[in-house]
């Protein structure tokens, strides 16, 4: 993002991370004119979305689930793995789906 100083137009440099408030976020910037020397802080605030993120759900739930302690992603892995229908719902499924082909 380029910034210009309101004092003498020249170019300037935001330093620093910026502060975020809700939709606005405030970014510290210096005037590169070193005659100048101005330093101020400037508004950047959020209008409206002209398309949505790509980041999907699966995408979020990754980013939190790889931020969680090894022993955790572990857990949840295995509870997952519990919650799945094991190779006996498998044996069930196999023979109906033999019986498909058989009569397609
Ligand atoms: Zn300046």
């Amino acid at each position: 993002m380029r910034v210009y100083c309101n004092a003498c137009g020249s170019k300037g440099k935001i330093s620093g991370s910026p502060r975020f408030s809700g939709d606005i976020s405030k970014h510290y910037c210096d005037c590169l004119n070193v005659e100048c020397g101005h330093r101020w802080v400037a508004t950047l605030a959020y209008s409206h979305t002209l398309r949505k993120p790509t980041t999907s759900v699966d995408q979020r739930l990754l980013e939190r689930l790889s931020q969680l302690p090894k022993d955790s992603q572990v857990r949840l892995i295995e509870q997952l793995e519990a919650m799945q229908p094991g190779p006996d719902h498998h044996q069930v499924i196999a023979p109906q789906l033999s019986l498909l082909h058989h009569t397609a």
